[in-house]
């Protein structure tokens, strides 16, 4: 069982040793070959609207689309979140991945805390805060039905998870906590088993 990240633009190598360290099986994605290696998908932080021109290009954006929705775990994390997202606000026209019920502001927290390190209480993750590294990060404005807040900052939700979807404001991967990772490894192990035992009925 292999994580792919998607390797189109950005923090990609962050994310594939956080998934060895985590002790996952970890995988670039760059070619339709590569995304039926795998059976989840990352999309990291870069930049959204240079990342959803490169899906068209290397044919990769409906794929990853048809994927999801038949059930492949995605996390999105920061502009892997806004690609995710089913809309951009201020931005009708932005294409999007349409996937996680959530209406996304890019580069929300305004100049000042554009890049920000922050102790963040995430319930799902246990007691400790969770150093929480953002840069130029979008926050959630609108969560659809279904859609789970996992840790918001001042009221806006900046972890979210819709069933095998997780999408992040923030940076895990740039930082030493592993938890958020793990978090998302069981989410795609719980979705093996539901795969397995669907097949098997
Ligand atoms: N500001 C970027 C965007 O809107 C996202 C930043 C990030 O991924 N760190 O695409």
């Amino acid at each position: 069982m292999s994580v792919g990240v998607l390797a189109l633009q950005g923090n990609v190598i962050e994310h594939l040793c956080a998934l060895e360290e985590s002790r996952a099986e970890a995988l670039p994605v760059k070619t339709l070959a590569d995304l039926d290696r795998v059976s989840a998908l990352i999309i990291p932080g870069g930049e959204s609207t240079t990342v959803i021109k490169l899906l068209e290009r290397f044919e990769l954006f409906e794929p990853i689309r048809n994927r999801v929705k038949d059930g492949m775990p995605l996390w999105g994390t920061c502009m892997g979140l806004i690609v995710a997202a089913r809309d951009v606000v201020g931005m009708p026209d932005q294409p999007t991945l349409d996937l996680i019920d959530v209406s996304v502001r890019r580069n929300a927290f305004g100049r000042q805390v554009a890049s920000a390190e922050v102790e963040l209480d995430i319930p799902a993750l246990g007691t400790d805060p969770f150093p929480a590294i953002f840069i130029r990060a979008p926050w959630i404005e609108r969560t659809g039905t279904g859609v789970e807040v996992l840790a918001s900052v001042d009221g806006h939700g900046v972890l979210v998870r819709q069933g095998h979807m997780l999408g992040s404001s923030f940076h895990p991967e740039m930082g030493p906590d592993r938890r958020v990772h793990k978090y998302f490894l069981s989410m795609v192990a719980g979705s093996a088993a539901i795969g397995k035992h669907s097949t098997a009925a």
